[in-house]
Parts: structure tokens; sequence; C-alpha cells
């Protein structure tokens, strides 16, 4: 089975073999060699090949990890339909006119041949350790956060000090001696998710925004091909954030890097997942070379600074920002997204103005919108960075109320199958909703306290919002979808109890299913109610002090599986991110009219001539004189 994907020598073989028949557009390097003396090879791809360090570069790496095969494919199958497509394709010879590709499709040769040939999940490099164990983890080995482990025979034993490897260091020569790198893209697997560089600052970084828009921008194009959804996710709060990575170095050099998780596996089913997991990257990284000039260092566009609200309304938002002189041909790209992490691509491009401000109109009430902006010079066609993003909330409608609630920790968590304690997960561990081996089944249940909501109110609009934190362990392509149920809990029910829980009457579903392959993590899911289940949410106004929530995903495996498990966030305790990653329920409502009727306590009329104590009189005595009534 394995056989089916390239040996390192295939692999080299492949690449010596296109550089011969294209030697104008392809070379092959040796940028250093292994513990057991294999040749790491550098791949440049460019339109020509004898001015390609002077363009800027995407840099690829793959299979750091010896077991993610990942890396190679993608590799080989991409310059295969860069060279296919290169005297005819508009896309790729644009992108190629302006940026050159440099890609190392196996960082770890010496590992991927022990996978292939001993061990499957091997996955540090070959290195024989002091204690006589193998193997460093390449992508614990660079210097940005390392940290130093007594424990070589660790699968994440990060090495005797930063660069000690081979690997890595060809990696940071070649890095340091090509200032031209502007995108960094490591592939591994698994997760269908992106890394960004997180710098130890989750999504606080200045290029936060440039890079949530480069991995929204790659995952349109795998969504356009496979239909499957990808996660985005700087540095998960707070939990301990991976070390000595190849992305915080490449980004430690002002390189804008994310790793791309790919697959639900490790090592993907090649007859069935890997080609699909091809067939999606392969616009995906199209779409990030055409980003690559765009954050070239001498690229003269700065990105508008000053970016920000001046006015908001339920329907409108006002927006300005400040820039030095413009160009005669030189403008500003202005995009909208109801979604953090959306794309920037034609179907979000809301305006090109040179204007300094922007009136947007036509908006839905209580709801929240993300701009974003950037400048573009028509004639290079070059694009400056992004300024960070900008989230607006409009108002409340005339007539509307918008509240937004937290749940009750203490009656908010995961229950399983398994589980001898489940009130221990209450208030403090993930949601986890799904079946593993080791679990069982697991189902979450959420509670909103209701309070604060008057029993009359007339539900216009129900968002709940959960925010996936892993799905790492959603290992099983296309399978199981997750659901959200609003259900009944009788008070002497015990909430603790699984089987009670699991079969508490449902009132309704809401929402649309998660199904597997759109499982992401680091990006807010929304689960949107229908009139209908704001109506069953509007009923439970009256009956108790508080709603709750049945989260369940898939109940059975397939034979041979082990997990298909997702893990959202609850905000709370020792294991949650932090209270900003709480599920909390948007809700838009409004109450009833009510007639006032208040009776005046006295009256009386007056002309200048006669006083009509207790009687309410205006107009025209006849002799013409006024009366007024107070
Ligand atoms: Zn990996």
């Amino acid at each position: 089975m394995k056989y089916l994907y390239h040996s390192y020598q295939d692999t080299v073989d492949f690449f010596k073999q296109l550089a011969q028949q294209h030697p104008q557009q392809v070379r092959v390097e040796s940028i250093g060699e292994t513990w057991e003396k294999r040749d790491i090879i550098l791949v440049t791809i460019s339109g020509d090949i004898t001015t390609a360090d002077q363009k800027p570069a995407l840099f690829y790496t793959g299979t750091i990890h010896a077991r993610e095969y990942i890396g190679v494919e993608l590799a080989i199958a991409f310059a295969q339909h860069i060279i296919e497509g290169i005297y005819y394709d508009p896309r790729i010879l644009e992108a190629f006119e302006r940026s050159t590709l440099y890609m190392v499709p196996c960082a770890n040769p010496d590992g991927l041949e022990y996978s292939r040939n001993h061990f499957s999940f091997w996955r540090k490099n070959r290195r024989e350790n002091v204690d006589g164990s193998i193997g460093v983890d390449l992508n614990r080995n660079f210097p940005v956060g390392f940290k130093k482990s007594n424990t070589p025979s660790s699968n994440i034993y990060p090495g005797p000090h930063p660069f000690s490897e081979p690997e890595t260091l060809a990696l940071k020569e070649f890095v340091e001696t090509h200032e031209n790198i502007t995108i960094a893209l490591d592939y591994h697997s698994q997760g269908n998710v992106f890394f960004p560089a997180h710098d130890f600052r989750h999504e606080n970084t200045i290029d936060t925004t440039d890079m949530n828009i480069l991995c929204a921008n790659m995952a349109e194009q795998i969504r356009k091909i496979s239909g499957r959804e990808y996660g985005i996710h700087q540095g998960k709060p707070p939990a301990s954030l991976i070390s000595g990575s190849g992305r915080e170095f490449y980004y430690s050099r002002g390189i804008i890097g994310t790793v791309v998780e790919v697959g639900s596996q490790n090592i993907s089913d090649y007859l069935n997942t890997m080609t699909e997991h091809i067939s999606e990257h392969i616009p995906a990284l199209l779409a990030a070379l055409k980003e690559v000039p765009n954050y070239a260092k001498n690229n003269p566009l700065n990105r508008p600074e000053g970016f920000q609200l001046i006015s908001v309304s339920s329907a409108e938002v006002q927006l300005s920002w400040e820039s030095i002189s413009l160009a005669e041909d030189t403008y500003f790209e202005i995009y909208r997204s109801t979604k953090y992490k959306a794309p920037c691509s034609r179907s979000s491009l809301l305006a090109v103005t040179k204007s300094r401000s922007y009136t947007d109109t036509c908006l839905e009430s209580s709801r929240l919108y993300y701009y974003r902006i950037r400048t573009v010079n028509r004639s290079s066609g070059l694009k400056s960075p992004f300024a960070p993003l900008l989230r607006v909330m409009t108002t409340p409608g005339r007539d509307e109320l918008a509240k937004s609630l937290h749940p009750v920790a203490a009656e908010t968590g995961y229950l399983g199958e398994n589980s001898k304690d489940n009130k221990s997960h209450f208030g403090r561990n993930s949601l986890f909703a799904g079946i593993d081996t080791t679990k069982g089944e697991c189902i979450a249940l959420i509670t909103f306290p209701l309070a604060t909501m008057p029993d009359n109110a007339i539900i216009r609009s129900v968002r709940l919002n959960l925010y996936p934190i892993n799905r790492v362990s959603a290992t099983i392509e296309k399978y199981g979808e997750w659901n959200v149920h609003l259900i009944d809990i009788a008070d002497d029910l015990d909430i603790y109890d699984f089987p009670a829980v699991k079969t508490a009457p449902k009132i309704t579903t809401v929402g649309r299913p998660t199904k597997s392959q759109h499982l992401t993590q680091g990006i807010w899911r929304n689960f949107t109610f229908s009139h209908q289940e704001c109506t069953c949410f509007e009923q439970q106004l009256s009956k108790g002090d508080s709603v709750s929530f049945l989260l369940e995903g898939p109940s059975s495996l397939l034979p041979w599986r082990d997990s298909q498990m997702m893990q959202w966030d609850i905000g709370y305790g020792d294991f949650g991110y932090g209270l900003e990653f709480r599920p909390h329920l948007e809700i838009v409502y409004t109450q009833p009219t009510a007639k006032l009727e208040i009776p005046a306590t006295r009256v009386q009329s007056t002309s200048p001539e006669v006083q009509y104590p207790s009687r309410l009189l205006s107009g025209f005595e006849p002799d013409g004189q006024r009366i007024y009534g107070v």
C-alpha cells in the first residue's frame, strides 16, 4: 500500500527529469546532506530560471515529519500541474511572471524512507541520540521558543540545540540567503487546518489579518473543489504553543508563514482521499502564489493606517482611514463579510475607491460585520498588506432589543458514555461530542440562563455560536454530522447522567447540521435558528429560568476506526481557552406593543372672561373670545 507513494529516490528522479526537460523553468539543487547521506533537494520553478532569485518567492516545504507523505505527493503533482499550464494557463503564466516557487518536497528524506520501509508512523529524522534512541523532531529544532528536553526518545524531542540537524540547517541557510521569499507554506497532515505563525501572540500580530486572509483565500479554493472546510487557527490560546517550529523561524525573518495540515489522517489513503487532497490543494497553492509579490520587502505600497469606525446605525456603517498621498493610479479595495477569517476575493469585494472614507448601507440590524482594506496600484498590479480588520456590530432596529447570553458554567459540560464522573467535566473541560474507543459516545449539555429575558419577548432571531478548538480526532473522512438540539430538561433530571441527558426529549434541532468535512477549528460555528426554531425557543421563555441544548455527533464508529470526536471550547475553567471563547446565544427580540391609558387627574377651561372648572372646552364663545382647555 505504502508503495503507491513516491520514494525519496523517485522524488529526486522526477524533479531531475523535469529540470532536464524544462531547463528554462526548473532547477534542482542540493541544499544539504542528511545523517544517512541523502541529498536534501530544493526545486526552483520560474517563468525564467535566470531571473528566478530576483523575484519575490513562495517557499514550500513538505514532509518534515516522516509519515506525512502529503508534502512529497503534493509537490510532485503541483510541479506537474505548473509545467503543463505554464505555456497557456493565464493564471499560471501571470503568477510565474511575477513570482518564483522554491520547493523542498521532502525536508526529512531519511525519515520518509524509514517510514516507508520499516515503521509507517515514524515522525522524526534518523539522528543517533546519546541515549541510543533515534531521531529529532525537526519541527521542534528551530530557534524561536526552542525548548530543551532530556528525553531523546520522545516523539517531539527537539534535539540538543537549535539547528543541530543537517535538515534544519539546510533550510536555515537557504532562507537566510534568499531574502526574496515572502510567503512560506509548510505541509503536514493531519487536521484540515491552517496554523499561521503566531509569534506566541494568539491572533494579535500585525500580520494576523494578512495571514488569516491568505489562509481563507486558500480555503476558499479547497471548498470550491471538494466542499471541504478548512480551519484557521493562529496559535491555540492558552494551551502550550508549539516551540521551535519552522513556521515561527520563517516568520521571525519577516516571511508570512503557515503550516497547512492536510486531511484527517497522517497517511492518507492514496486511492481515495490523497488524490482528493492533492486536487483541492493545487488551486489553493495558486491562490497563495498570487499574493507573493504583495508581501515583497520592496513593495512601495503600505497598508492603510488608522482604519476606523466613524459611525454605526442599524443599517449603515461609516468607515475612514488615513493614507499617505496616493499616486494617480492607486486606489483602495474594501472587503466585507459576516464571518471572521473570511476570504478577500471578488465575492467579498465591497468597494473600490480613492476616497478616505466609505459608507456601507443596506445592512442588517444587530449583526456583526468584518471590514478589511488594502491599497492597490493599477499599473504594477501590486497590492499592499491589509490594515488590521475592523469588527462592527450594527445597532438594534427601531423596535428591537438585542442580547448575548453565556452559559451557566455548572450546568455546561460534556458527558462520556464510559465516564465514571461526568460532573467533573462541567464548567471546566472542553465540550466533546462524537465517539472514540476510550470515552465511548460523548455528548455535551449547554445551559443558558433566561432570567434577563422577558417572558413575553417576541423572538426575531437566535444564533448559537460555538468555538471549535480541535478537530484532529475526527479522523474518518465524510462520516457523521454534529447537531444541536433544544431539549426539555425535567426538574428532577440528573444532568450528569449520560443516558438521562441523551434521552431527554428533543424539542427541535436548531440550525443546520455540521458534517464531518465541514468541521473546522479556530473559526466560530454559527447555528442560526429558523423562524420555527425561534418560536420553540420563545415558548421556553415562559417555562423556566434556563434553556438547554444538547450537542451530539456520530454515535458509532466504522470497523477498524477508533475516533470520530470533535472538541468545542467551553471557555470556562482550567481547560477552557478563556471567557471570550465561551458558547453564546445572540438573541434579537421585540416586545408586544401595549396601549397605555392615562386619565387626566384634573381638567378645566378658561376664556378671557369666564372659567369653566371640570370641563374641557376649546374654540370660540359666541362673542368671538377664545376658550382654552388644559
Ligand atoms: Zn507534521
